[in-house]
């Protein structure tokens, strides 16, 4: 007896998306076409100041010409904080981007600097960031963690734990690095959404090196309506330097902006 097949027939139904209806002749802008966000790139260190920040500054510089997505401009003096980190300042950015930035850089007010972050806008940091206001518990709850120690630096072989997270999608699993590694005064894990994690702890002259154990590098979390990102790498010019490290930040921007 012959069976007899059946074709089946798949119907794709395509859906557009609103355009807008008005003026047939302007397209919705993309993202690359809309004005660039305005990141104010914050290198402000009233502590230890490292040598990589003015590899960092023009790398920024460089990702937002190259990207288009946002456009930097500088925070690097006290006195710039002063006024750019200002309830005056803060109205004419659209995020900020803690760049290895250490110790208290006095934001004339920290409250309502945080405010502005849980209003919408996103905060971005690298390395140090974590290193800075260790006096205030509400800044360290924003960026998720408090800097700790480190060790001699190390390469590592660092675990993606979130491949489908903008700032994770580009590396490779492992990501190999030679960097100065982070330890945190606690685990953020459960505070906090862990991106990029080592299994065991680095190799970097600690009694405890190699030992198995969970040691976040990098993470993200809702604060308010604002987005938090957060990088432990950084420490390192040839980081900075690194086309990986440069596309973990250029989707941890794009991501932060919900672009
Ligand atoms: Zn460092």
């Amino acid at each position: 007896m012959l069976i007899k097949a059946h074709a089946l027939a798949v119907v794709v139904i395509g859906v557009l998306l609103g355009q807008a209806c008005g003026d047939s002749s302007a397209s919705a802008p993309t993202p690359s076409q809309s004005a660039p966000k305005r990141l104010l790139i914050v290198t402000t260190t009233t502590g230890f100041r490292h040598s990589s920040i003015p590899i960092a500054e023009s790398v920024l510089t460089r990702l937002a010409d190259d990207s288009g997505v946002f456009a930097a401009s500088f925070c690097r003096t006290t006195s710039d904080v002063a006024q750019l980190l200002s309830a005056a300042g803060l109205a004419t950015i659209d995020g900020v981007f803690f760049a290895n930035t250490t110790g208290n850089l006095g934001i004339p007010d920290l409250a309502a600097f945080l405010s502005w972050i849980r209003a919408g806008h996103p905060f971005i940091g690298t390395h140090s960031a974590t290193d800075t206001y260790h006096d205030s518990p509400e800044y360290l709850e924003m960026i998720g963690a408090e800097f700790a120690t480190h060790g001699n630096q190390t390469t590592v072989d660092i675990r993606i734990d979130d491949r489908g997270h903008p700032a994770t999608s580009p590396l490779p699993s492992p990501f190999r690095i030679f960097d100065e590694i982070y330890e945190f005064r606690s685990n953020p894990r459960g505070r906090v959404t862990v991106l990029v994690s080592l299994d065991r702890h680095p190799d970097d002259g600690h009694p405890e090196a190699g030992q198995p154990g969970d040691f976040p590098l990098a993470w993200h979390r809702q604060y308010g309506s604002g987005r938090v990102f957060y990088t432990a790498l950084g420490h390192r010019e040839e980081v900075w330097n690194d086309t990986r490290f440069q596309q973990h930040l250029l989707g941890a921007i794009r991501w932060a902006f919900g672009l």
